[in-house]
């Protein structure tokens, strides 16, 4: 067992330049409503820390945290679609998510949500090809494995990593604890 990530919410900032320096860090990305809060609140087997994130006004802002036993940090990012244009999808991200992935040293992974239950949304699959274009690590979490009857996973696995066209990384359930082990070992690999 991998005993829970122990994060301590620093600081919420408008852009890059205004966060401190990062030993390692780690990104978590995803649609709002895709389960980020609550995973976040899972790795550290906490009930309300992410709940800093969702704070009118900080929904848009980075979000950062650090992770004790080390230097590493961990960052959520806004959820994307969260400040969509209505009536059209964007192509490109928020300057100041672009410019923090593209230029935050030592981020060394970026944690791609997906809904195990709705699937890659169009966005998703906008995100995952900008990740791959920048050639930028990433991993992709699928979220709420145990809103999936047992008797589709197979199949929606298989949908998952046709619409991603990468493998998933963990499946993981915030409420039922599913792959929170196994994701809490990818980030303390990634951040000692
Ligand atoms: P965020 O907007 O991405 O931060 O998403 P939240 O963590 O706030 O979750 C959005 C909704 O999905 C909430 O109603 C959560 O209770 C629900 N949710 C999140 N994770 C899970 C999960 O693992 N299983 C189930 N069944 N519901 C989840």
């Amino acid at each position: 067992m991998s005993p829970p990530l122990q994060l301590r919410f620093v600081m919420s900032a408008t852009r890059r330049a205004a966060l401190p320096e990062a030993v390692a860090e780690v990104a978590v990305v995803g649609r709002s409503n895709v389960g980020k809060s609550s995973l976040i609140n899972a790795l550290a087997n906490r009930r309300d820390l992410a709940r800093v994130s969702k704070t009118p006004g900080r929904t848009q802002l980075l979000n950062l945290y650090d992770v004790a036993g080390g230097q590493g940090s961990l960052v959520d990012l806004p959820g994307y679609g969260y400040a969509a244009v209505p009536g059209r999808t964007r192509a490109t991200w928020p300057a100041m998510i672009e410019g923090y992935l593209l230029e935050r040293e030592h981020l060394v992974l970026t944690l791609v949500l997906v809904d195990a239950e709705v699937g890659p949304t169009k966005l998703d699959v906008q995100t995952l090809e900008w990740f791959r274009g920048h050639g930028l690590a990433h991993a992709v979490v699928a979220t709420k494995h145990d809103k999936v009857k047992a008797s589709v996973r197979q199949r929606r696995k298989a949908e998952l990593l046709a619409g991603c066209e990468e493998p998933v990384a963990a499946w993981t359930s915030a409420a039922k604890g599913t792959g929170i082990d196994e994701l809490r070992l990818l980030l303390r690999s990634r951040l000692a």
